[in-house]
């Protein structure tokens, strides 16, 4: 998504993990098939995007947004309280476990699960010929399966619908206009097409590369709130490689060119990418993950199983019940 949901760049692939390829009808398909069972899900939204949606798609229960009936905005952890959460259990204050420290009530605390691409402009196709946007919507159904059990009942998918510019324009006004408290945006990793190279998959000739694996997370540092989205970044690439992962390393090294990014963080892998639209243009703390590459043969097995889905919701659970109450992160679970 460089130039797609980067700013100024004309490019017609996608940028991290939405590397121009053809797509399927198969994998155009799958998602097509999934996509009114989540719009259902996402009826919130409606009032939120000014466009019109395909009527086409949506089903006939889509009645009330869920918008209306909203709780007011709670209020986004203080910078302070966060901090504290993200320089981990030994580094916490113990001040800031005194009654009264400032923590987010996980019933009002508003998550946007942002799904990368759309249905029409499904972002990179996997080695076997998937597209990511299938690959987006399943496991970030598992997450917001995941924070509602743990009491984060106002995590809501974000799905929008058309060409992948004025859909992250869309996801931006969605994510401001309600205003969340905190912005992720969930995708899979590919591989410019230079590293692509062929191979045959039930008969046809696709496109592989074995070279890199991974997950990977992203902040602006233009975001509004940068060090607030650095914070949450941090909590969720420990989570992500306290659960086992790896984070994906080539994204510093030269030979990935333009697609290089700043490694803030060597230890756990977190990313700038300052250009994003969707990690800039967001007025609360935004995180990309690229939960891992669908372009490796063995690890699309891995992200297509829903053990790894399972996996990864948990990381990302953990760390936001981290970043909503540091004490959290030294207590377990309250
Ligand atoms: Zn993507």
């Amino acid at each position: 998504m460089r130039g797609l949901l980067s700013s100024g760049k004309k490019f017609a692939g996608s940028g991290v993990g939405v590397w121009p390829r053809r797509r399927t009808v198969i994998a155009a398909m799958a998602a097509l098939v999934l996509l009114p069972i989540e719009v259902s899900d996402a009826g919130w939204l409606s009032d939120v995007f000014k466009g019109s949606p395909k009527s086409g798609r949506l089903p006939k229960h889509v009645t009330s947004p869920k918008r209306a009936t909203l709780a007011k905005p709670a209020a986004s952890p203080k910078p302070s309280t966060v901090k504290l959460a993200a320089l981990g259990p030994v580094a916490l204050n113990p001040l800031a476990l005194k009654p009264g420290a400032t923590m987010c009530d996980p019933s009002k605390f508003r998550i946007v699960l942002d799904v990368g691409h759309t249905a029409e402009s499904e972002g990179a196709t996997s080695a076997r010929n998937v597209a990511e946007f299938v690959f987006n919507l399943r496991l970030a159904r598992r997450i917001e399966e995941k924070l509602k059990e743990e009491g984060f009942a106002e995590t809501r998918l974000l799905l929008t619908e058309g060409k992948a510019r004025p859909s992250l324009v869309k996801r931006v006004a969605a994510a401001n206009n309600l205003p969340a408290n905190l912005f992720l945006s969930i995708h899979h990793d590919s591989v410019p097409d230079s590293f692509l190279e062929n191979w045959e998959f039930e008969g046809k000739k696709s496109h592989f590369s074995d070279r890199f694996s991974g997950y990977s997370v992203f902040v602006s540092r233009n975001n509004p709130d940068f060090k607030t989205s650095l914070s949450f970044a941090e909590l969720l690439a420990r989570e992500m490689k306290a659960q086992g992962l790896q984070y994906a390393q080539q994204y510093s090294q030269a030979i990935m060119g333009r697609y290089q990014h700043p490694l803030l963080n060597k230890e756990t892998g977190v990313y700038s990418y300052d250009k994003l639209i969707v990690l800039k243009s967001t007025r609360m703390p935004a995180v990309l993950l690229e939960a891992g590459s669908i372009i490796n043969r063995d690890e699309e097995l891995r992200m297509d199983s829903a053990e790894r889905r399972d996996i990864i919701s948990s990381g990302v659970a953990a760390a936001v019940k981290e970043f909503c109450d540091p004490r959290w992160a030294i207590l377990g679970a309250l």
